[in-house]
């Protein structure tokens, strides 16, 4: 099997209730079986900022489905919590985001692996490093290094506020 990590966000219609939907959906999904899950984050739009914080989330996955197939499931978990393109990088109520997939490097089309703004993203690193503190990102180093290097631009606890 192949260790994935994934990385869920929603900040439209109950954003904690969404990631919690979404980590069930990954973890029912064929030929796979579910991994550590961070706890839930809450983070300032990054970019489109004039929208709602969003609840983060990342959740590791053992799988036999192969990048792309995975990838479509994705896509079907996004479809399933409603989600409608709109704007780029705008409101939505579900992202799943396939941050890393084993040690591949996929650069196709339709999926850039690992994902290409990871290491820009607090959003993505922080709750990635805390579980798991010894990832390395393939052809980027170690995801704490990359996380300590960038702060925490403000992500905390889902909790610390309301949720
Ligand atoms: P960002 O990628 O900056 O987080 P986004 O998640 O809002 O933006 P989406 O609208 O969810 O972007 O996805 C746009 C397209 O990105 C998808 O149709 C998919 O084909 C492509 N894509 C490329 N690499 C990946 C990846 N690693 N994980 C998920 N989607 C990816
Ligand atoms: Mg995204
Ligand atoms: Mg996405």
């Amino acid at each position: 099997m192949n260790r994935v990590w994934i990385g869920l966000g929603s900040n439209l219609d109950d954003p904690a209730g969404q990631v919690r939907a979404g980590l069930t959906a990954l973890a029912g999904l064929p030929d796979s079986r579910p991994g550590p899950v961070s706890d839930l984050f809450r983070s300032a739009p990054v970019g489109v900022t004039d929208q709602p914080d969003f609840c983060n989330a990342v959740a590791g996955l053992d799988t036999d489905l192969e990048p792309l197939a995975l990838l479509e499931a994705l896509q079907a978990i996004e479809q399933a919590a409603g989600r409608r393109r709109t704007r780029r990088w705008g409101p939505r109520t579900l992202d799943l985001d396939m941050l890393v997939y084993g040690d591949r490097r996929i650069d196709l089309p339709t999926l850039t692996v690992p994902h290409p703004r990871l290491a820009e993203r607090a959003f993505v690193l922080v709750p990635l490093v805390s579980v798991a503190p010894d990832l390395q990102i393939p052809g980027q180093g170690a995801a704490a290094t990359l996380a300590a290097g960038l702060g925490d631009q403000g992500v905390r606890p889902w909790a610390a506020a309301a949720s």
